[in-house]
């Protein structure tokens, strides 16, 4: 396995212990939530035992140390993105909150008749319906950015649908679908070029690979904690601060204001003007916690291990008779959808299930690549840092027990 110590990488995530139908849990649904390691679970336990309050405007020596922690944590976020500076750091539920905030409060006001927002054929939903109720609002299109039978998006098409009247590329950099690594920097170089911004949704990128968005030349970037080994119900948003400080916000409330009467309301500087509303400030911590977590491993070395083990899972599955995998892109992270003819995906993962193995069958919100693949659910085994080349093997034996019930 490499450089790390798995056994003692293991031992940090205490579920990874824990028996399912008789046989030790073979966990391979990261893509839709990691587990947790120790040390997260800790840092959110310890602030709700020992120093739990509300944030911000508080005088007493709880709410200053809660404080302090959830600005660490957002310190901590900026570190992990490589951003110039925190006040681009948003906390918000995750990926689905902060595309529809850049959608209510960066596009729509800028949009009409014309204009063109631009996502790719493997969007996740939360990367579709923002969009689609910004077009119904306000009468622009959204276009799609077909992709291959591999799964794989082209740049020179991709070139060819970015012009003047497109106003947001918006594009996943890693597919929970397909898998499929996006050549997102080469894709915001293009944007660029025609003055477009472009976010991009990291939500099963920030897990898997480094991220650092002045590298990548975009706009603004959203991951989701809970994807990346912190809790659920918080995650970030960035964006680039002369955006920032132009957008109105769009959720109104407690702390995102700098004064208040009835004769008019400034709003504070962002980030606060985007977190209105008591945060969630454990969540904030334990993220904060989870991303020290992945850089201490380090991120090159969890990208080389990790590349190394989805794709030896993507052979060893293609290999089971009667399997079929959907989408072989280029470059693959933490994801491998398959079918098995004769054989429901709903029904593989029940018999999985039924031998301690963990897949997700189902759309994967990303209902459009179900179509353009024509398959109505794939099952996908999805890894993280904790999984190991014998649990793809597991996978492997369960899948042709299975065939050899079905085949
Ligand atoms: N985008 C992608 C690629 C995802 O995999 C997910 C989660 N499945 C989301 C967006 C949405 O993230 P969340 O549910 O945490 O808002």
């Amino acid at each position: 396995e490499g450089l790390v110590d798995m056994d003692r990488l293991r031992a940090e995530f205490p579920v990874l212990r824990r028996e399912v139908n008789g046989r030790p849990l073979v966990y391979l649904d990261s893509a839709a939530s990691a587990q947790k390691p120790q040390s997260v679970i800790d840092a959110e336990l310890d602030c709700y035992q020992h120093y739990y309050a509300n944030v911000h405007r508080g005088v007493h020596t709880l709410s200053q140390e809660a404080t302090t922690a959830f600005e660490g944590a957002r310190s901590e976020a900026q570190r992990f993105l490589n951003a110039p500076s925190e006040r681009e750091i948003i906390f918000l539920r995750g990926v689905t909150e902060a595309i529809n905030l850049v959608a209510h409060s960066f596009v729509a006001p800028r949009v009409g008749p014309g204009d063109e927002i631009l996502v790719t054929h493997m969007e996740h939903h939360s990367n579709i319906v923002p969009w689609q109720l910004v077009c119904e609002r306000t009468g622009a299109q959204l276009r799609v950015v077909p992709i291959d039978d591999n799964g794989d998006v082209d740049l020179e098409t991709v070139r060819g649908m970015i012009h003047e009247r497109t106003r947001l590329v918006s594009v996943v950099h890693v597919s929970n679908a397909l898998g499929a690594v996006n050549p997102v920097a080469e894709i915001a170089a293009m944007a660029r070029a025609q003055g477009v911004p472009v976010l991009l949704d990291g939500a099963q990128a920030a897990p898997h690979l480094p991220v650092d968005i002045q590298e990548l030349g975009v706009d603004f970037y959203a991951f989701s904690g809970h994807k990346a080994y912190g809790p659920t119900g918080i995650g970030v948003l960035w964006g680039r601060y002369e955006h920032l400080a132009g957008m109105v916000p769009y959720q109104g409330g407690g702390d995102m204001i700098r004064h208040v009467s009835f004769s008019g309301t400034e709003y504070a500087a962002p980030p606060a003007r985007f977190e209105a509303g008591t945060p969630n400030i454990a969540g904030a911590i334990g993220l904060g916690e989870a991303l020290r977590y992945i850089d201490a491993i380090g991120r090159e070395r969890i990208a080389a291990r990790e590349e190394d083990l989805v794709n030896h899972a993507a052979e060893a599955i293609a290999a089971v008779p009667g399997v079929q995998l959907i989408g072989r892109p280029q470059r693959r992270a933490g994801a491998v959808s398959f079918v098995m003819e004769g054989t429901h995906p709903n029904d593989l993962a029940m018999l999985l299930d039924e031998q301690g193995i963990a897949i997700r069958a189902g759309h994967h919100c990303a209902q459009p690549v179900m179509e353009r693949f024509g398959v109505p659910a794939t099952a996908r085994a999805s890894f993280g840092v904790y999984n190991t080349h014998d649990e793809v093997e597991s996978l492997v034996v369960g899948l042709e027990k299975i065939r050899r019930l079905f085949g």
